[in-house]
């Protein structure tokens, strides 16, 4: 008997460069920016790049991104300065390989010098940012999100901007304390205020008018914070990681705008990092008499090292007195996926949810963590109470972010022995799903290759099945399971 590679054993073999290039390029899930997230509470660097010519901004409205859909790319990005490099601007004879700055990306130049109000906006918040104020995201007042340095860690070129600079002037990128060198990135939220959001859209357009020597409204040149999915779906992968980042923080932020321990109001504090609580009540001299309140009291005590007046619990924030945090950290929601096989990977069990009813879709077993579940348990759960079926390993293979609204995906296989019962199908646990099935993998591998189906069996498939998008992390976990089914069939690999 054939002895099957184990799933660890996936990874130093024939497919190794497979997964790891589906690790890599996981839609949403980029490295687009190296996020020095220590950086974000150092109120020094914050100011510097704040204000640099070369820094970039991606607007949204909530998690709703500026677009321009009539250009090639999409995500708009724009920069303080007027004389930024644009990847299609390099001359020939230039280097042309600065890194990433966008697939021919548009970049609207000049915020400083075309948007009036620009300057004092900045200035407001570097001023709130530093002094953690409390009016920091109050009064219409945008929010800034700190994303990130575009550096050499992720592909920049430093020397070509540097010889732009000599050539061209004007600073191309931020050096700070010469140890971090790059392109700021910044997403900022402009949905508390109407007026900002008209003019940000007007500048770009005008911007698109200027270049094109056009004179068109901005419906008729397609620049709109847009909410579909079609566009989501659709930037190019780097500019959808940008997408992904600022959409699931301004999620998180938008929705923790008071603290869940005193209900007082919340500030992002650490350039859009951290929410903080703006309860300053540390002591009172009013009584407290339940155990709770003498718990937060010797807590808040202990905390401050304040005077021996008691403090009352109900006002005493317990989220902010705690010892651990005071503060909201991003959320991520994590759930776990997987594709369901057998051994040898011929069979594949795929499941047709309810909303999927009309198309057909066919895809992998989905649904959240619960506390205190290890990964591996949660699959295992998830695959029984949706299909009946019991899963005997389980293994992680790949993670994607998917921000609708902070999602992230934690893409496992999960291989069932087969003896007569532990793969038996059964829907009515928890009646999520229509229908699941195990099918053959050559049938699946025929929907993920369609190209290579033969003229004779062109009519494979007559209930018109279809697999998931290709950007979807489950599509990912069925090409996996039928390129490996293929490739342990080729005798090199056979142990
Ligand atoms: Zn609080």
């Amino acid at each position: 008997m054939v002895r099957l590679p184990s799933p660890f054993r996936i990874m130093s073999q024939s497919l190794s460069t497979t997964i790891k290039d589906l690790q890599k390029d996981m839609y949403y899930g980029n490295e687009v920016l190296n996020r020095v997230s220590f950086l974000r509470e150092d109120t020094e660097f914050i100011s510097k790049s704040l204000f640099h010519p070369s820094t970039r901004f991606i607007f949204f409205n909530k998690q709703n991104p500026l677009v321009h859909k009539n250009f090639s790319n999409m995500l708009t990005i724009m920069t303080n300065g007027d004389n930024q490099i644009c990847v299609d601007q390099i001359e020939p004879g230039q280097p042309d390989n600065i890194g990433y700055i966008g697939n021919l990306q548009f970049l609207a130049r000049g915020l400083m010098s075309h948007l009036p109000e620009w300057k004092d906006i900045l200035h407001t918040w570097n001023e709130d940012n530093k002094n953690m104020d409390k009016g920091l995201r109050s009064g219409g007042k945008p929010t800034f999100l700190f994303m990130g340095l575009l550096d050499e860690s992720v592909g920049l070129d430093i020397n070509s901007l540097k010889v732009d600079c000599e050539l061209n002037g004007d600073e191309k990128y931020l050096d700070h304390q010469g140890r971090y060198q790059g392109i700021a990135y910044y997403a900022v939220d402009v949905s508390g205020n109407k007026e900002l959001c008209r003019n940000v859209v007007h500048f770009v357009n005008d911007t698109l008018n200027q270049k094109f020597d056009t004179d068109k409204t901005p419906e008729e040149n397609g620049v709109f914070f847009t909410h579909s999915r079609k566009h989501f779906l659709t930037f190019e992968p780097k500019e959808a990681s940008l997408f992904s980042q600022g959409a699931m923080f301004f999620h998180w932020l938008g929705t923790n705008k008071f603290c869940p321990g005193c209900g007082h109001p919340t500030i992002p504090i650490h350039a859009g990092g951290k929410l903080y609580c703006t309860n300053e009540e540390t002591v009172t001299s009013s009584r407290s008499n339940s155990h709770d309140a003498t718990i937060a009291a010797t807590s808040a005590t202990s905390a401050t090292n304040a005077s021996s007046e008691k403090p009352d619990a109900k006002s005493v924030c317990p989220v902010k007195s705690a010892p651990v945090s005071n503060v909201s950290f991003p959320r991520t929601d994590m759930a776990v996926i997987s594709i369901i096989t057998n051994r040898e990977r011929s069979k594949i069990l795929l499941s047709l949810g309810k909303r999927h009813f009309s198309s057909k879709m066919y895809s992998c077993t989905a649904g959240f963590m619960e506390p205190s579940e290890t990964v591996e348990v949660a699959t295992k759960r998830e695959i029984w109470e949706e299909t009946g079926v019991t899963c005997d390993e389980v293994n992680v293979v790949m993670t994607q972010p998917w921000p609708f609204p902070s999602n992230l995906m934690i893409g496992c296989i999960g291989i069932v022995d087969f003896n007569g019962s532990n793969e038996l199908i059964h829907l009515g646990h928890d009646n999520e799903l229509l229908d699941a099935r195990w099918f053959d993998t050559s049938f699946v591998r025929s929907l993920i290759y369609p190209e290579r189906v033969s003229e004779a069996d062109r009519d494979f498939n007559p209930e018109g099945i279809m697999v998931p998008m290709g950007q979807s992390i489950a599509y990912n976990l069925i090409k996996m399971c039928v390129d490996y089914e293929e490739d342990q069939n080729k005798e090199e690999y056979k142990l």
